[in-house]
């Protein structure tokens, strides 16, 4: 269960994360069951890339969304960095990341991640961002900013980005998808009937529209998507959001269960099976899907590197 308050900053009246939800009334949380219990997070490896990050003053969404496999994945050196600050316009129902006003843009953000990943000696970095609906292209420059130092520094580490939708930012997706990115990832998160409730500030077809338009525009770059389940959804509507998918060209689909962060957040509905995660595998790879990752501590950066080798073997072998 992750902590209310805000006590990052030493303030001595700790401020609420998500001032948006106080005045909700608390969801009662459900006992986890054992498939989904993780070990705290205690490797030498894992120290060393929360120095490395913390040093640099980086944000990960590892920590801002109290992710569960951070002990696993930094282990290995892979942190997903979050861009743009630590602070998201949008208020979902369902995530952990601070709710408000973000500050200025970070002018030395992109050459910080650019050194972090040379020094974490990264073959495949994933970068995501807040929602920043307060600047005028949705933030879309500073991702390109962000690929490019990358690139400059380590020119050899593959570049996957997962973006927030750039609802009502003319042209910046465009911005991105010329950056040439190597996976461009946007998660749909939910399934439509599920949206205002879950995802009230975005709209599921212009998410899906915005995949698309990758595809349209590069078809090089591979897509691909993630769905939390166990939040009040049918099989049926997944199956109908991957023929959704699937009709956008998405390459690349993650299904995860969905973990309450707090009372204050969207309640789990029920935790479902590792069976029917691995049903909902086939499924989806029988409708076309390059590669699927379903399980239930599936997240869409979560073994980002490794699936990326598989994601290129996979179209080799189509493309054959
Ligand atoms: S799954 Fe993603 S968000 Fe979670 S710890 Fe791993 S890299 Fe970070």
């Amino acid at each position: 269960m992750t902590v209310l308050f805000d006590k990052s900053a030493g303030d001595a009246k700790p401020k609420p994360r998500h001032p948006e939800k106080a005045h909700k009334p608390d969801n009662a949380v459900l006992r986890k069951p054992s498939w989904i219990r993780v070990k705290a997070p205690t490797s030498k490896g894992y120290a060393e890339t929360r120095k490395i990050v913390h040093d640099k003053g980086l944000v990960t969404v590892c920590e801002e969304a109290a992710c569960p496999n951070i002990g696993e994945c930094w282990e290995k050196s892979h942190a997903t960095f979050m861009i743009l600050g630590d602070t998201c316009t949008r208020a979902c129902a369902f995530c952990n990341v601070k709710t408000g006003l973000p500050g200025p843009v970070d002018t030395e953000e992109a050459s910080k991640i650019g050194m972090a990943v040379k020094e974490m000696g990264l073959a495949h970095v994933v970068i995501t961002s807040v929602d920043r609906d307060d600047l005028s292209d949705g933030g879309a420059q500073h991702f390109v900013d962000v690929i490019q130092a990358i690139r400059a520094a380590s020119p050899k580490t593959t570049i996957e980005i997962l973006t927030p939708d750039f609802l009502r930012k003319d042209g910046a997706a465009e911005t991105v998808i010329k950056a040439r990115p190597d996976v461009f990832n946007h998660n749909l998160e939910t399934v439509p009937r599920l949206y205002l409730k879950i995802r009230p500030g975005a709209r599921y077809f212009h998410s899906l529209r915005l995949l698309e338009k990758v595809k349209e525009q590069d078809p090089s770059q591979f897509t691909k998507s993630g769905l939390m389940v166990g939040l009040g959804e049918t099989k049926e509507e997944v199956m109908q959001v991957m023929d959704d998918m699937r009709s956008a060209g998405i390459d690349f689909l993650t299904i995860g269960q969905y973990l309450q962060p707090s009372r204050k957040h969207a309640p789990v509905d029920r935790f479902v099976t590792p069976d029917e995660f691995k049903a909902y595998e086939t499924i989806a790879k029988a409708k076309g899907f390059l590669l699927v990752s379903s399980t239930p501590l599936t997240r869409s950066s979560y073994h980002a590197d490794a699936d990326f080798a598989k994601l290129q073997a996979a179209r080799k072998a189509r493309n054959a």
